[in-house]
This record gives C-alpha cells, structure tokens and sequence, in this order.
C-alpha cells in the first residue's frame, strides 16, 4: 500500500515538473523573442505584428527605414497601404513592343 502511494506522489511530481517545464520553456521562447527585439535582431512585421528575423528577404525600403515582413501577404498589404505600386505596374507607356526579342 504504501509503495502504491510513493508511485503515485512519484508519478504526480514527474507529471507536474514535466507541465511546468513545458510551460517554462514557452516562457522562455516568449522572454527570448522580446529579448531579441530589444536587441535588435528581431523586428516587428507592421502589418500583422509577428516578430520576424532580420534575415527576413521580405523586405521593403521607405526612405531610411527599411521593413521586415513574415510573408508577401503583408509585403503586399504594406505597400497598398503606403500607396506604392508594386514594380510590375510601373511600365512606362509608349513603350515599344514592336522590338520584342523572339
Ligand atoms: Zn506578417
């Protein structure tokens, strides 16, 4: 009986250290990604507001400032919203299409 009770306080003590290791590691991750911003290394996508690397390719330059976004959704979006027509819309007219190139 007693060997029962000490399994189960045994049992009840790993279950708890390993929920609250997961939830200390989560913890972690959040505390890390702030820590990161704070630093620098991390910048905030100003369209949805996920941190997003600074090694991000999704990138927009405005002026000095220069934006990290998490997909090209928001890229997109971003753009729309600064009123910036993406490079493909930009074809100046008059152009000639007599000489495409075969
Ligand atoms: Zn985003």
């Amino acid at each position: 009986m007693l060997k029962l009770i000490i399994f189960a306080v045994a049992a009840f003590v790993l279950y708890k250290l390993l929920t609250g290791d997961k939830r200390k590691k989560e913890q972690d991750k959040e505390r890390d990604i702030k820590k990161k911003a704070a630093k620098g290394e991390l910048v905030k996508d100003p369209v949805c507001g996920t941190y997003v690397s600074l090694d991000s390719d999704i990138r927009v330059r405005q002026g000095d400032t220069v934006h990290r976004f998490c997909s090209y959704e928001c890229r997109d979006r971003f753009l729309k919203q600064i009123g910036h027509k993406p490079p493909a819309e930009q074809v100046e007219e008059g152009a000639s299409d007599s000489e495409s190139d075969a």
